[in-house]
């Protein structure tokens, strides 16, 4: 519900040949640095503010390690240490592997891949780290000489910690996952613990578990062990709350009350007071530096419990807020000149908003790697009686596109120039629109038929409700609208998206499937649906046509009036399905386009895109900010961009770990 994520950017145009944006890359990884541009125009308290919860935000790095296995912690430590003393041969390929192991270590806060959850393989031997780690003096590991041989066992067995989150059916998922949110306890005890916790009869539930550890202790019984001052993981959550005192004291009006809530949560571990602070902070709209700080996500506990340690600081991109308010403002002309059947169109569109940020700093689960927008709280009654705050973070998806430039992906996969160059001009601001319009309008579009409830389609639902989001924003991106409204130059916008998307859908997209599979997540299912339906519908008239040149087969857009007219069409047919709870309609739909893969396309696919040596997956280097004092007063914050990937992860592990090995 509260993260959109990217793996790569699909849309990268022509650009420099060598790329300033990417400071490292490794395994299937590339390190990006992002800027912060309107940070230096702030006024000196919220820059003062941003300083002090970036603090709060770096703060609670052991934690998220810690979170995702018990020894990720000795891990580090041990390799850190090694990496700083050694004074062997640091050219050989074996040292080498040791660095790019250390690299991929902190990419993931652990020894599990951040995204597939699989523990990752060394590429030395056992011996040759046996005797790198003997060739540094004893002392300098102090306490973690103790943990040696767990540490060697972690890295070399497979069988030891495998998966961090194992949620394969028929198996003890607490007993079989590496994650540190349980000990000693089984799923059904945990479950049958939890259901005894809750209340069905509370209209306003807290969320049971959320931060603490469950253990079982000698007597047999399970308790929480809390995560708060004074509880599990106090060292770095006093730290926070340090940091979070000085936010306060230069933060104006509800904001002061907001932080100060958080802070409290912190020192109590009262998940009502957590309540308290999200509904605080979800009715802040107009604070220009927010913040997100706290254990907010459940999606590393395979209960869905226990949520991770993230930490995000940012404030309000104006321009590109103006552009979602001149979308809000229209929403109800949107709404009534949609191609969807009148009965099946909302009478009154309600307030919608949305609002675009710059990030200043990211930290535990958002760093490295991180999503491109958030929406939050997550507790359901807080959501449905105050809302949720909804945000795009735009310098993170600069920072990816400009990283994407130059990559040859277009000039492999997109035939015509005049395409690629569409997309090198109009590439991101039509993403940035598609985005706005799919998240801002498309959504909250329709209306149901009377008894329709919205849950028939079952588990075509998802997959149709994002086709739904996204035929609405494919539409009115073309709409002579755009222009009048002055949020785009011109038609290019909406063709350089059109051939983007109808690419990606029928072909690039399968760059992350599997050989062999087909394809099952939501997003892609109807990417694939969209593309394919409007490309058999339009086969008479060649809308959209495969074409084969040099032996590789491309996909061109030949007509974009009649394809718009294709999104139209199917719009309303999936808002027909939609509001009748169509399900028969609904499967056969997305079974026919959405799901098969033809093999022989894939392979191509697949080969062409690893001969680009991409990396599929990206993360950040954060800024850096300096308080400048003058007779004791602060009179200015300095941001710097640091690009090395390694001296920040050192500096990092050095400034702000505050955690004993286990805990
Ligand atoms: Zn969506």
């Amino acid at each position: 519900m509260a993260l959109i994520t990217t793996f790569f950017a699909s849309c990268s145009g022509p650009g420099e040949a060598e790329t300033p944006w990417i400071v490292d890359r490794f395994d299937d990884v590339k390190v990006i640095r992002y800027e912060v541009p309107g940070f230096d125009a702030l006024p000196l308290e919220q820059k003062e503010l941003v300083y002090y919860l970036a603090e709060a935000a770096k703060c609670g790095r052991d934690i998220i390690y810690d979170q995702n296995c018990r020894y990720n912690l000795a891990l580090r430590r041990t390799l850190e240490i090694l990496y700083e003393n050694y004074a062997g041969d640091r050219d050989c390929a074996e040292w080498k592997a040791v660095e790019k192991y250390l690299k991929k270590v902190w990419f993931a806060n652990g020894v599990h891949h951040h995204y597939s959850n699989d523990k990752f393989t060394p590429e030395f031997s056992e011996a040759y780290l046996t005797e790198a780690l003997a060739s540094v003096p004893a002392e300098r590991f102090g306490e973690l000489n103790d943990r040696r041989e767990t540490v060697l066992r972690l890295i070399f067995d497979p069988d030891f910690c495998s998966s961090r989150l194992d949620q394969r059916a028929g198996v003890d998922m607490l007993l079989s996952s590496a994650s540190n949110y349980y000990r000693d306890v089984t799923q059904a005890e945990a479950e049958r613990f939890y259901a005894a916790m809750a209340d069905p009869s509370d209209p306003e539930p807290v969320s049971c578990g959320l931060n603490s550890r469950l253990t079982k202790g000698d007597d047999g019984r399970l308790r929480e062990e809390v995560w708060k001052v004074g509880g599990l993981y106090s060292p770095a959550i006093e730290r926070i709350v340090y940091w979070l005192e000085r936010a306060e004291a230069v933060a104006e009006g509800t904001q002061k009350e907001t932080i100060a809530a958080l802070a409290s949560y912190y020192r109590t571990g009262d998940l009502r007071e957590f309540d308290r602070y999200n509904i605080l902070w979800v009715k802040d709209t107009l604070s220009n530096v927010d913040f997100v700080n706290g254990f907010i996500e459940t999606y590393g506990d395979p209960l869905g419990f226990k949520a991770s340690w993230e930490a995000m600081v940012n404030f309000r991109d104006e321009e590109a807020c103006h552009r979602t308010e001149i979308i809000s403002e229209n929403a109800q002309w949107f709404e009534d000149h949609s191609p969807v059947a009148p009965q099946y169109r909302k009478k009154q569109v309600k307030g919608v908003s949305a609002k675009v940020i710059t990030v200043a700093i990211l930290g535990g689960d958002c760093y490295p790697a991180t999503p491109i927008g958030i929406n939050l709280p997550n507790a359901d009654w807080i959501r449905k009686e105050y809302g949720s705050k909804s945000v795009t973070i735009d310098n993170i998806t600069y920072a990816y596109d400009r990283a994407a430039q130059g990559d040859g992906f277009l000039e492999e996969f997109m035939l015509r120039a005049e395409d690629r160059e569409r997309i090198g001009k109009y590439g991101k601001l039509a993403d940035d629109l598609h985005t706005d319009l799919h998240e801002c309008l498309g959504h909250g579009s329709g209306q149901l038929a009377p008894g329709v409830t919205g849950s028939e389609l079952r588990s075509y639902g998802s997959t149709l409700e994002e086709a739904r989001a996204d035929l609405f924003a494919l539409y009115y991106l073309g709409d002579p609208k755009m222009v009048e409204l002055g949020l785009v130059p011109s038609s290019d916008v909406a063709k350089a998206q059109y051939a983007d998307y109808i690419m990606n859908g029928l072909m690039t997209q399968l760059a992350r499937i599997e050989p062999g599979k087909n394809i099952e997540e939501a997003h892609m299912r109807n990417r694939k649906l969209i593309a394919q339906w409007c490309y058999e519908r339009g086969a008479e008239d060649r809308v959209i046509e495969w074409i084969e040149h040099d032996g590789k087969r491309y996909v061109v857009v030949n007509d974009f009036e009649a394809l718009r007219s294709l999104f139209g069409e199917m719009l309303s047919e999936v808002q027909r399905i939609k509001s009748e709870g169509d399900y028969e309609a609904g499967a056969a739909l997305v079974e026919r386009y959405g799901v098969q893969v033809d093999p022989v396309l894939h392979e191509e696919v697949l080969r062409r895109y690893r001969a680009l040596n991409i990396e599929p997956y990206g993360g950040f280097v954060n800024p850096e900010y300096e308080l400048v004092e003058r007779d004791g007063r602060v009179v200015d914050v300095k941001v710097t961009y640091p690009n090395n990937y390694v001296e920040q992860m050192l500096g990092y592990s050095r400034d702000y770990s505050f955690l004993p090995t286990e805990n």
